[in-house]
């Protein structure tokens, strides 16, 4: 039996995993489930699951979620909270679903205290890839993917040798304006960025997805969890969604993994590795799919996505500040502060004030990261009016 320790469990990947443990009860026991501060979510999951610990982000809910279930189970809150739930010493595997930089520290401490990862939260990977990596590493444990292009990889790749590898292939279903124009892309708003045609997930994913920024963060992360080189990533766009990924080898065969759009097939995948376990729901039948096909990237619409090679080429810091900027920018395009494309506008222009840092400490990750957010607000509000 797997114990897990699930971080953002009322988010869009920690419902769905609580749909995979629902269904494999005897596979998995929850042993710990944390929120920012989703209170009546937390209190149902407590209800039904009987954790040995919850943890809202936001103390300010502390004391609620304690009148509601502390008479079940143990309650804590605020970043220690997270970082206990991260290291509680009854969980083998932490499911790392928080959204942003915010998943870093608990997925750093979870490292650190021998827990194997299922990972989806990226933003860990592209601001801490070298951190994460490397301690992983030292302790022995398995990062295993749950964001579908990199759990396509994973799957691809089998039991081949890294040395036999020579480029992994991204797909990306190119978003809601894959066809709009530069000029339509001006003024589309933000109801138009939250209606994907494909994924239903949480906002700023969805948002980075109509950005092309998902695909950036994405190639980042691809950079270290399979450690290869950014030249070795391609992206392919492939509005259908249904190959997740591919990898092409030295002989030239390439091998993808296919599939019909749903999380729960990488998620439970990442949990029962090695093995697989069904799962209920209707199943790939190419012939009523029909046709697949496949684009370039078109990086002058989304420049997000080159942004993010400049960032790899450039160095860890830059990574971590495109990471930083886009989450500030994001947010504001979220509250409707800034339009669509003044999200790479942002990103750009706190990109060329960075400063190149390699092999950077957590703390200097979170010092970056504060500098990128700090300076995408200040520009923000300097251009307000042009914005
Ligand atoms: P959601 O916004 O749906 O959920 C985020 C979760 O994190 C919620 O449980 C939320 O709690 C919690 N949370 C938010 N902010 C904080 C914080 N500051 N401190 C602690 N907890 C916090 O996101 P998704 O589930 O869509 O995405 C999660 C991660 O998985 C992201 O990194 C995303 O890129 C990645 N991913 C998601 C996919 C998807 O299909 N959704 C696919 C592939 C990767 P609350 O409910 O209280 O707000
Ligand atoms: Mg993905």
């Amino acid at each position: 039996m797997k114990r897990l320790s699930v971080l953002g469990s009322t988010g869009s990947i920690g419902l769905q995993t609580m749909e995979v443990v629902r269904s494999n009860r005897e596979l998995f026991r929850l042993e710990a489930i944390t929120a920012n501060s989703s209170l009546d979510l937390l209190e149902q999951q407590v209800k039904e699951f009987r954790p040995k610990l919850v943890v809202v982000f936001d103390e300010s809910k502390y004391a609620e979620l304690k009148r509601r279930v502390g008479g079940i189970t143990e309650v804590a809150a605020g970043v220690e909270g997270l970082i206990a739930a991260a290291t509680i010493s009854e969980a083998d595997t932490v499911v790392s679903s928080i959204v942003g930089i915010a998943g870093l520290i608990p997925t750093y401490h979870a490292v650190m205290n021998k827990k194997n990862i299922a990972l989806a939260n990226k933003e860990t990977l592209v601001a801490g890839g070298r951190l994460i990596m490397s301690k992983a590493k030292e302790n022995h444990i398995s990062i295993l993917p749950v964001d579908s292009e990199h759990s396509a990889i994973f799957q691809s790749i089998g039991s081949n040798k890294k040395s036999e590898l020579s480029k992994l292939i991204l797909t990306a279903s190119g978003g809601p304006f894959r066809t709009r124009t530069l000029e339509e892309l001006q003024h589309v708003t933000l109801s138009d960025a939250l209606n994907h045609p494909n994924w239903k997930m949480g906002k700023k994913i969805t948002v980075d997805s109509a950005t092309l920024m998902n695909k950036g963060l994405e190639v980042i992360e691809a950079r270290w969890l399979f450690d290869v080189n950014a030249e070795d990533i391609d992206v392919c766009v492939h509005p259908q969604s249904i190959i997740h990924s591919m990898v092409e080898f030295v002989d030239g065969s390439v091998i993808a993994q296919l599939g019909l759009p749903d999380m729960k097939l990488p998620i439970q995948y990442a949990l029962t590795y090695p093995e697989r376990m069904p799962i209920a729901g209707e199943k790939l039948d190419l012939r009523k799919i029909g046709t697949l096909t496949f684009e370039k990237p078109d990086t002058a619409k989304f420049p997000c996505l080159k942004l993010a090679y400049d960032a790899l080429h450039l160095g860890d810091s830059a990574c971590i500040s495109v990471n930083g900027a886009n989450e500030a920018a994001v947010e504001l395009f979220l509250n409707e502060k800034i339009g669509f494309m003044d999200i790479p506008r942002l990103i750009t222009a706190v990109l060329e004030k960075h400063e190149t840092l390699n092999n950077p400490t957590l703390e200097e990750i979170i010092e970056i990261d504060q500098w990128a957010r700090k300076l995408t607000l200040e520009l923000y509000e300097k251009r307000c009016n042009i914005c």
